[in-house]
């Protein structure tokens, strides 16, 4: 069946090669940009997808219609992915050699990745329904969470407030990413900004209309622009320290919400390193654009596959960031350097040292590969969970080759928890954000009840214990009860 289906797939994209175009979102349907575009071909590998079908005979739908939701998909999932694929590289998914795509799995203001498939769904919005899978942003968001999940898999399951959240930053930096693959894009943003890049754009703001769709009941829950702006001022704070939920305006230790530290950090990286490697940089071209995106898609990659999982992940993936730009270009770790130090993602020892230790440690040890290294698992006490017996979870433990600290407020170095006690505040927060579902284990008098929330966890019995598993990235952040 999915043979057949690819097989015609790809014989309406031979024919249409002849000159048939689609009709889609620039970014999303809230800026409600449209811009013509030749047939994507879904079943192309290395990173291919299988779409519901019947697949639409390919042509410019107008929006409203099924049709152009599913070409807008499409696309945009087309063209994020084919990037990412050249970027990591990847030869498959995490799930295999096709990733399913689900458009619309009903009634709901939410999208996820659930090492299954992409999910999507509908829901009401004062502008009328909103469909998440219509929304570059949100499946290129989505899709990001899958291209993260096949290069770095152990960040999945790792009991760890950041890397959870690092999860939802890479998403919407893929959605950043995939968007600033559109010509047209890199053209409007640079005009409307008059080259400076980093301010509040359709760019930075992710996913406008799920946002406003979300505010409308929530009004507290999202940014007062989109779902979520890249162009903010948060800086660190250990999320152990930090409330499990909050309004938009603070940050939180939930996953979304200190997603937004690292993917400001990202987008501001990305304006600044620009601004310096531009031949004008009060107005870099748009090719400038593609190329320094480049560049940073690459310098994040590489520093994610060569990062430990630690309890302290931003740092790490921020210091090894440093490391590796230099490479590419002299004049990029100065100005990394510069946006993690402001951010206090790095302290200021860790940003000027880490280069000499880069340059020894080249100089006297073999690379540390952390790829190889399974994360460990340890058992928490879970008596306070409901449960009678010990929770097994996977901690973000592996040997650092060098120890990368963020900053306090006063500018002093934190000392990184330690991954037994990251992992216990990351799992408190699960139990109390009501994200573990019990699969009907543990003390029926001790569970908490959190209405029909999307669980993003279960528990699995084994042995003498209970595991930890989790079952999705949710990404709609609507508290439902
Ligand atoms: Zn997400």
């Amino acid at each position: 069946m999915a043979k057949a289906w690819a097989k015609r797939q790809r014989n309406v994209v031979a024919k249409d090669a002849a000159g048939v175009t689609i009709r889609v979102w620039e970014d999303d349907p809230g800026t409600g940009v449209l811009v013509d575009r030749p047939v994507p071909d879904l079943a192309k590998k290395p990173l291919a997808f299988a779409f519901p079908t019947p697949m639409p005979k390919p042509g410019p739908y107008q929006p409203g219609t099924l049709e152009f939701r599913y070409w807008t998909a499409a696309e945009a999932l087309r063209r994020g992915a084919d990037f990412w694929s050249a970027r990591v590289p990847l030869t498959k998914w995490e799930v295999g050699p096709v990733l399913k795509v689900l458009l619309d799995e009903g009634a709901d203001l939410n999208a996820y990745y659930d090492r299954k498939a992409l999910n999507f769904f509908h829901g009401p919005s004062p502008k009328g329904t909103v469909y998440s899978g219509e929304s570059p942003d949100i499946v290129c968001h989505e899709m990001g969470h899958a291209v993260l999940d096949s290069f770095k898999p152990q960040l999945w399951g790792a009991a760890s407030h950041e890397a959870a959240a690092f999860h939802e930053s890479f998403a919407d930096i893929s959605a950043l990413l995939s968007a600033l693959q559109l010509q047209s894009v890199r053209t409007a943003i640079l005009t409307d900004t008059s080259g400076h890049l980093y301010q509040n754009s359709r760019l930075s703001r992710l996913a406008e209309q799920l946002g406003a769709a979300i505010r409308a009941q929530q009004p507290d829950a999202v940014d007062p622009d989109c779902l979520r702006n890249a162009v903010n001022s948060f800086t660190y704070e250990d999320p152990i320290n930090l409330p499990q939920m909050a309004p938009a305006s603070r940050l939180s230790s939930e996953p979304h919400s200190f997603s937004r530290l690292f993917t400001g950090a990202f987008f501001e990286s990305l304006g600044s390193m620009l601004a310096a490697s531009a031949a004008d940089p009060s107005m870099p071209t748009q090719q400038e654009l593609a190329s320094v995106a480049n560049d940073l898609a690459g310098i994040l990659v590489d520093a994610i596959k060569r990062a430990p999982v630690v309890s302290s992940w931003y740092a790490q993936v921020a210091a090894t960031m440093v490391q590796s730009a230099g490479s590419v270009n002299p004049a990029y770790p100065a100005v990394l350097r510069g946006v993690f130090v402001k951010r206090s993602i790095l302290s200021l020892h860790s940003a000027t040292s880490v280069e000499t230790f880069r340059k020894s440690l080249v100089a006297s040890a073999p690379v540390f590969d952390a790829k190889s290294q399974p994360l460990a698992r340890l058992a928490l006490p879970a008596t306070h969970y409901g449960l009678d017996r010990p929770l097994l979870v996977e901690t973000a433990s592996q040997p650092r080759p060098f120890l990368a600290m963020a900053a306090a407020g006063d500018a002093s170095p934190i000392e990184p928890a330690s991954a037994p006690n990251a992992a216990r505040a990351f799992v408190d927060d699960l139990f109390r954000g009501g994200r573990v579902d019990y699969a009907d284990v543990g003390n029926p008098d001790a569970k908490m009840v959190h209405g029909r929330r999307l669980r993003s966890h279960r528990l699995v019995t084994e042995a003498k214990s209970f595991r930890l598993e989790r079952q999705l990235f949710d990404c709609g952040i609507c508290r439902r009860s």
